[in-house]
């Protein structure tokens, strides 16, 4: 401080002082043998003050069962430093409030600046482990007094100055101008105020974080001051050009604090803000303010955005490598472990589901039988191995003649069923038939000299309006029945199945 200033600031008629109630409060906060109910009745004189503490102690500030509705109880729950911190702090907020537009202080920015500081002073209080966090929120309020008093003593002083968010800016005016800066001015106004030493020193401090030494005393508190001014500053700057790296550098430096935790630090200073607003009936942040921050302080600090997408991709990978695993179980319980056909099981639920659509949409539905000729001699000529990889190549020669919405199924031995929704008699004939051939011109090699060929026979039923089956098991039965037309015709056939043929043959 220069002398000039000094004297300046002296003589200035309207610099601010605390009113009637604060001044009580801070004698009595000087006072080593202050009891409750003093400061209940000093805090009493001020029913706006009351009102105000109440508030703060209902409030989820200070999270407790049941609503105090009496100042001295309330002074208990806060204990006694804070009660007379928090009073201080309405008391000033009160008496210093002004909405002077000509102003060349941003008043309103001011307001918003200190109550936001402070809101974060609770977190940052709870982060470290500070004990006396309304004196920690009391300093934080307070940090910035000294722009009040140079806006009162010098007069202009903040004239030519449109943007007053950024404090580095408002900062080196200062300096420029009058050669100090607020803080400076500030610790020096609460030292005449006779404030608590720690609060004037903090104030004093709060433009340079280190400029009390850490393993002062008043070290941390002070700390945390000025980073209640940098945090209040990323929530005020809403230029873009955000000072989320340069705390986030700072409160790595001065608390230790990582990125991850003052990401963490930012969301819960962002859940205080209404409620602060509420008890301090301002508003502090415009709509959606803090959801701008906490997009911008993600993106500077990336590793909780990181971690966080982290945590939704490994849970949607989950999610996908279990749905595809119940997937894969859900096929495997459908197939055939050999010929990788559909099964038996399967074959049931989908045959009874097509024909209960096909009688519902009237639409041909038509299956055929389908059965390996001469099947054992194969097995007992070249072996159970031959047998196999000749019921793998039928399974490849069946896929390969049907559509794509036609089922294949292995029925069980060397037997297939294959199902052929919205197909009449005539198409799954021309298929079978194209079956039959297929079969004729495959040629499997068992190992010898010459490739084997092996013959199918088909037995084909077609569920229409024609020709109804009552039910699937009638429909399969008449299947069976031509398929054993075929064998009996010599095979490598395929028959529909002939009621007429059928009766005649129960008649003989
Ligand atoms: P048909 O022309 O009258 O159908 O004569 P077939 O020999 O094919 O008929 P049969 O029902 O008498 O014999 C079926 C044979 O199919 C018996 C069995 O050895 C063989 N078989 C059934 N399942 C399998 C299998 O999984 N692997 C092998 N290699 N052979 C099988
Ligand atoms: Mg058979
Ligand atoms: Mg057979």
């Amino acid at each position: 401080m220069t002398p000039e200033l000094t004297t300046q600031l002296e003589a200035c008629k309207t610099l601010p002082s605390p009113p009637g109630v604060a001044t009580k409060i801070i004698n009595l906060a000087n006072d080593p043998d202050v009891d409750i109910r003093e400061i209940a009745q000093a805090l009493a004189m001020d029913p706006a003050i009351t009102t105000k503490i109440l508030r703060v102690v209902n409030s989820s500030m200070y999270a407790r069962q049941g609503k105090t509705e009496h100042l001295q109880e309330a002074v208990v729950v806060l204990g006694l430093n804070a009660s007379i911190s928090l009073a201080l702090s309405f008391s000033l907020l009160k008496s210093f409030q002004t909405d002077d537009a000509d102003a060349g202080l941003d008043y309103a920015l001011y307001w918003r600046r200190a109550l936001l500081s402070a809101t974060a002073s609770r977190v940052l209080a709870s982060a470290v482990g500070i004990r006396d966090a309304e004196a920690l929120f009391l300093a934080c309020l307070i940090q910035d007094v000294g722009m009040l008093a140079l806006e009162q003593s010098v007069p202009g002083v903040y004239e030519n100055l449109p943007e007053q968010v950024q404090q580095a800016v408002v900062i080196s005016h200062e300096l420029e101008k009058i050669g100090v800066d607020h803080a400076c001015v500030g610790g020096w106004l609460l030292k005449r105020w006779n404030f608590p030493e720690r609060i004037e020193q903090a104030v004093a401090a709060s433009h340079n974080p280190g400029a009390i030494p850490p393993d002062h005393e008043n070290g941390l508190f002070a700390r945390c001051v000025a980073l209640t001014s940098l945090i209040a500053e990323v929530f005020l700057d809403e230029s873009g050009e955000s000072g989320v790296q340069t705390l986030a550098e700072a409160v790595q430096t001065h608390l230790g604090l990582d990125k991850q935790k003052l990401g963490e630090l930012l969301e819960e200073i962002s859940v205080l803000i209404p409620e602060a607003e509420a008890v301090f009936d301002t508003k502090i942040l415009a709509e959606g303010g803090t959801d701008r921050i906490m997009d911008e302080a993600r993106e500077v600090l990336m590793l909780r955005s990181l971690h966080a997408l982290q945590t939704v991709d490994s849970l949607q990978g989950q999610a996908v490598t279990l749905e595809n695993r119940t997937k894969e179980l859900e096929e495997s319980s459908r197939r055939d472990a050999l010929t990788g056909l559909y099964n038996r099981r399967f074959l049931d639920g989908f045959l009874e589901d097509a024909f209960v659509e096909a009688t519902k949409k009237n639409q041909p539905l038509s299956i055929a039988f389908a059965d390996l000729d001469k099947f054992k001699n194969v097995n007992d000529t070249y072996g159970h191995q031959a047998g196999d990889r000749i019921l793998v190549a039928t399974a490849t020669i069946l896929k390969a003649s049907v559509r794509a919405t036609d089922v294949v199924a292995r029925f069980g031995g060397e037997e297939f069923i294959l199902v052929f929704p919205n197909t009449d008699r005539d198409l799954v004939k021309i298929i079978c038939e194209r079956i039959v051939k297929a079969f004729q011109d495959a040629h499997h090699d068992v190992g010898t000299s010459e490739d084997l060929t092996v013959t199918v026979s088909v037995g084909m039923a077609t569920h229409c309006e024609k020709q109804g089956f009552d039910s699937v098991d009638a429909m399969v039965n008449a299947a069976d029945k031509a398929l054993y037309s075929a064998k009996l015709q010599g095979r490598n056939r395929s028959i529909p199945f002939d009621p007429v043929e059928q009766l005649q043959v129960r008649q003989m």
